[in-house]
């Protein structure tokens, strides 16, 4: 069940939805759009620093996102392209920023976020072995099997199948992820399952699911239903709370964070 944090009540400050609030130890969030002091299409908590939003604005956002993050006071991320590169982050290489569109960590104290508009932010916790995972899946990443390969780079850094939870944030939902036919029925293709998550748009259009799409790869790849969380609305739908580059007509928007760690 997600929760809003306390600071959500406040005007002024950051929003973050914390649907492993009930476990300990997990340093988790999505953030909204709320909190920060960027204006335009950019307002207000935009931490991306690459869509041309003013840089003294970003560096006040990132710094009101660390006093809710907490501890740490580094974030690592990754130069996000839509792939399925995942890396394994360390307290040595947390500040590299290599391409990519996830990461892992079983370095309690490390904090992985990833940006999206859109897209679907995938948070993953093993919160016995200590190990979490952040991943950034838009349509591209979707097709690419970018799930399951964090999955198994969860496996890997040590993380057990029957301890993993995962969170899909707030993307864009099935009201309003309108494709071109021909990407849908590569997904229907392509992806096993998928098709059930199609329906019917305009001519030569059709509606996709993404987060269902993904539960569906999970899934498959060997999760139970109980330990996938789908937390958040539409970010299209949603536009005033979370930032949505199809509500903003295309335009070029800012970003909200994702991030998930355990404590040191
Ligand atoms: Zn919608």
């Amino acid at each position: 069940m997600e929760s809003l944090d306390a600071s959500s009540t406040s005007d002024n400050a950051p929003s973050v939805l914390r649907p492993w609030s009930a476990i300990s130890g997990v340093t988790h969030g999505f953030f909204g759009r709320a909190g920060g002091v960027s204006q335009g299409h950019f307002a207000t908590l935009n931490l991306s620093r690459m869509v041309g939003d003013s840089a003294d604005a970003v560096e006040e956002n990132w710094r009101r996102a660390r006093r809710v993050i907490g501890a740490a006071s580094h974030v690592a991320m990754v130069r996000q392209v839509h792939g399925n590169t995942v890396h394994v982050v360390t307290r040595e290489s947390a500040k590299a920023r290599p391409d990519g569109d996830g990461m892992v960590t079983a370095q309690p104290g490390v904090v992985l976020g990833v940006l999206s508009a859109d897209c679907v932010p995938i948070l993953m916790i093993d919160a016995k072995a200590h190990v979490a995972g952040a991943f950034h899946a838009g349509w591209r990443g979707v097709l690419a099997g970018l799930a399951r390969t964090g999955l198994v780079a969860m496996l890997s850094a040590g993380a057990d199948p029957s301890r993993i939870r995962v969170a899909l944030g707030p993307s864009i939902g099935p009201c309003c992820f309108e494709v071109d036919a021909g990407l849908a029925d590569r997904f229907a293709r392509e992806i096993e399952g998928a098709a059930a998550h199609r329906r019917e748009g305009r001519p030569g259009k059709a509606y996709l699911d993404l987060r269902a799409i993904v539960t569906a790869q999970l899934l498959r790849a060997g999760l139970r239903p109980d330990a996938i969380t789908h937390a958040g609305p539409c970010t299209r739908c949603a536009a005033v709370e979370f930032f949505s580059r199809r509500a903003a007509g295309g335009a070029v928007t800012g970003l909200q964070l994702s991030f998930v760690g355990f404590e040191p």
